[in-house]
């Protein structure tokens, strides 16, 4: 995640003599993305009055253009704009939530490589996202610290190989797709030679929020690269996959990718059966398989989208009756020491945790 103090994304990928014709199309709209409360508000016709806005968040805001025209003009209740706008509630503090809920800063094996889990390890490959989602864990966490710089790949790749067991990789961050082609590429191609790994994850909310992200080089580097690929897709709500977005996904599917979506549930965007139900529907048709709809993780400046519990089961017993099961995500929760994220309802505490750091 990046916050205000850490990166300027345009300032990082667009050269100073500004744009130029070799400017990928989705760093030209990612420099485009609004990062002003009240230029967003402007654009959608509300009135600033109408909304506590913060307008100098610490988290600060990052909008692409593409996301804000899926939002409906004049409504400060928006489902897509709650998701991003900074409100003043984020800073009243709330006994429970903290800065860093699930454990991530003691996780690391080697900088930017968390192994929590058996047989998968999680790169943490770059700190930026092309969208600052006011709910996201990631909000507080310390990038600049744990990103991984060209002599640390080597170290992470080097953790790989000594670890016959891990058998995937995830790459995540921030989000990963914010790295270019070539980058990107030369890391896949670097992992492919790992003998044990079979599977690249990749987790990221670009193919949603900024669609243009998913060029032609991207779609070659999966497609040739003979490890299994599986992209986890980040949609929270039914208005997010507009064509554009379906579009991409279809490519992504035909370069042999598998598709599967996470959500978070929150509260004022998806915390009705029907929205969730609407979600799923819409994700199968673009075939991406619906996988986890994870329960809030319980980060300061983010209560404000908790859903209580009596709610929470009613809504998920709404999806198991009124879905096929395989369209239906698994609840769970993400709790500090576990050994893998927790089915919401299901007690883990007698199962030992993986973790070799
Ligand atoms: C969520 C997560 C994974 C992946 O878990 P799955 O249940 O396989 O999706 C792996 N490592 C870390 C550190 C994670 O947080
Ligand atoms: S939820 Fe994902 S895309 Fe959104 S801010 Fe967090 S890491 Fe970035």
């Amino acid at each position: 995640m990046t916050s205000s103090r850490n990166i300027s994304i345009a300032a990082h990928i667009i050269p100073e003599s500004g744009l130029t014709l070799q400017t990928p199309l989705w760093q030209q709209a990612l420099s485009e993305a609004f990062t002003r409360p009240k230029a967003l508000l402007d654009y959608l016709g509300i009135e600033q009055d109408s909304i506590p806005v913060e307008s100098s968040a610490e988290f600060s805001m990052r909008v692409p253009r593409g996301f804000a025209d899926l939002m409906r003009r004049g409504d400060p209740g928006d489902p897509l704009l709650r998701q991003v706008l900074p409100l003043q509630s984020e800073s009243v503090h709330v006994q429970g939530f903290s800065r860093n809920p699930v454990g991530d800063l003691e996780a690391h094996a080697v900088t930017g490589l968390l192994h929590k889990y058996h047989g998968r390890a999680l790169l943490i490959t770059t700190g930026a996202c092309a969208i600052h989602c006011r709910y996201c864990f990631r909000r507080h966490y310390p990038y600049e610290n744990a990103s991984a710089t060209p002599r640390q790949w080597e170290a992470l790749l080097a953790y790989l190989r000594e670890h016959p067991t891990i058998n995937e990789v995830i790459l995540s961050g921030g989000d990963p797709l914010m790295l270019d082609d070539e980058k990107l590429g030369r890391w896949m191609q670097q992992l492919s030679e790992i003998p044990h790994l079979q599977r690249l994850r990749l987790h990221s909310r670009l193919p949603v929020v900024l669609p243009e992200r998913i060029t032609p080089e991207l779609l070659t580097h999966l497609r040739k690269n003979h490890l299994k690929s599986v992209l986890v897709i980040h949609a929270n709500h039914p208005r997010e996959l507009s064509c554009r977005v379906t579009g991409k996904l279809k490519a992504l599917q035909k370069a042999g990718v598998l598709l599967l979506n996470q959500s978070v549930l929150l509260r004022g965007v998806n915390d009705q059966t029907a929205v969730l139900v609407e979600l799923s529907e819409r994700l199968f048709e673009a075939g991406v398989m619906p996988y986890y709809l994870h329960l809030l993780d319980r980060v300061e400046g983010a209560a404000h989208f908790e859903v209580e519990q009596a709610r929470i089961h009613s809504l998920y017993s709404g999806l198991l009756s009124q879905l096929p099961g395989y369209m239906v995500p698994k609840l769970v929760r993400e709790t500090a020491g576990e050994a893998s994220k927790r089915p919401e309802g299901f007690d883990l505490s007698e199962q030992k945790p993986h973790c070799i750091t």
